[in-house]
């Protein structure tokens, strides 16, 4: 099955992947497409190359440097983007707070960071869970009391994704204890050099700090940096999540892997693999999956852009998404057998023990599973699709 986009679409998706071509340094896309980390001065540098063009944020509204796109466009800039292996932008800043201070923020707010991130000078990191509150959000217990013109905050988030080299975090804190759950929490945005705040790293599987545990011990933040109305911070959050609901599909992604498995099963056959008509089979079945995944997508993308609500439905495309990419995932194993074994030769400075395109199989492999639970687990997504969509 193909969807047929119009005719301004196939433009656009000229003008992205020439913009690519002229402007994506060769040997960063390389790196990308191995699966490799890529460095923060190439991250600072695409990120700066995209807005000059005005496509670091396309998706923000035009009044704070964005392009007001629709999330059918948005799609398929993500689509060329992967297509092109550039490195993906740090998503705390440009699809999570970025938009909410744009909704949210006062003016002055708007003025302080909004420049900051388009152009890279300014990282985030998001402090949602802790200790006792992941899928019950609702229940943290980080708390902020007034005290003249700042807040003090007391307490602890967890699984803070790149904590260490991250300029601000924004929190959400607990800034009236007496009121029920979600009513009495505010959203925060603090400056990670606050006196008080002490990070500590948790390492993953490969032996990286892919997270952190961040402490908060009697930190004085300024009320001015309350994104929204005091108490009033479970609706920007919920905004927040709202923003990117409907892009959790992995769409992009996923193409772009499975462009990858194709390739990989080419280069395996031409070296003389016998890899039997199962692995072909497996490769054709994840085809149709991401097929009908981009369907599903482009038909709520559509149908959010023409005014319509979208309810529950994208946890259909988490839930298949995260699915998806693990299948692939899979599939690569399969097919480089031994030679992915090692899980990092970066982190483990040793050459790779097979071709450069297995190196880092293992890895994505084991990276990808997070995405079961980052962003809600798929657990969670289960009772939502049950109850919401099927209404069982
Ligand atoms: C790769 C990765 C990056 C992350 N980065 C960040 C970050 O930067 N900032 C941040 O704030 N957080 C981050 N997180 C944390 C993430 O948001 C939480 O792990 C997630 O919300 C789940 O919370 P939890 O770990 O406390 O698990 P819990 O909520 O305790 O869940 C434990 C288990 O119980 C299941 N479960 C829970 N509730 C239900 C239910 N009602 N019905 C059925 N089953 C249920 C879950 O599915 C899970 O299997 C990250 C997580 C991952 C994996």
């Amino acid at each position: 099955m193909q969807i047929k986009l119009n005719n301004e679409d196939r433009l656009f998706r000229e003008e992205v992947s020439t913009f690519t071509q002229n402007n994506l340094d060769p040997a960063v896309a390389e790196r990308v497409k191995l699966g490799y980390y890529v460095d923060k001065e190439d991250e600072v540098s695409w990120t700066r190359s995209l807005n000059s063009k005005g496509w670091a944020a396309p998706h923000w509204p035009e009044a704070c440097g964005g392009q007001d796109w629709s999330m059918i466009r948005r799609h398929l800039f993500d689509i060329e983007m992967r297509k092109a292996h550039a490195p993906t932008l740090q998503g705390f800043g440009f699809n999570m707070v970025g938009p909410a201070i744009a909704k949210y923020g006062t003016t002055e707010q708007r003025a302080e960071y909004l420049p900051k991130i388009l152009n890279a000078d300014q990282s985030w990191c998001q402090g949602y869970s802790e200790p006792q509150a992941g899928s019950d959000l609702a229940s943290l217990r980080t708390q902020a009391v007034g005290d003249g013109d700042d807040y003090i905050v007391t307490g602890s988030k967890i699984w803070t994704s790149a904590a260490e080299k991250a300029d601000m975090i924004f929190i959400l804190v607990k800034t009236d204890i007496e009121t029920k759950a979600q009513l009495g929490i505010s959203f925060l945005l603090v400056d990670m050099k606050s006196p008080g705040i002490l990070i500590e790293p948790i390492l993953a599987f490969n032996g990286r700090r892919l997270w952190n545990q961040v402490f908060f011990d009697d930190v004085r933040v300024p009320k001015g940096n309350c994104l929204g109305e005091e108490n009033k911070g479970w609706a920007v959050a919920k905004n927040l999540l709202g923003n990117e609901r409907l892009m959790v599909s992995r769409v992009a992604e996923n193409r772009r892997l499975l462009g990858r498995v194709t390739d990989i099963i080419r280069q395996e056959i031409q070296q003389g693999s016998d890899l039997g008509p199962a692995v072909e089979q497996k490769l054709a079945m994840l085809d149709i999956r991401l097929q009908a995944l981009d369907a599903t997508a482009l038909r709520l993308l559509s149908r959010f852009d023409s005014g319509g609500s979208i309810g529950a439905e994208p946890s259909m495309l988490k839930l298949k998404g995260s699915q998806l990419i693990q299948d692939m995932d899979c599939l690569l194993f399969e097919v480089v057998t031994y030679y992915g074994l090692p899980l990092d030769s970066v982190q483990a400075e040793r050459d790779p023990i097979g071709p450069d395109y297995a190196d880092m199989i293992a890895n994505g492999l084991f990276h990808h599973r997070g995405y079961t639970i980052a962003g809600g687990s798929s657990e969670v997504q289960h009772n939502i699709i049950a109850k919401l969509v099927l209404g069982l």
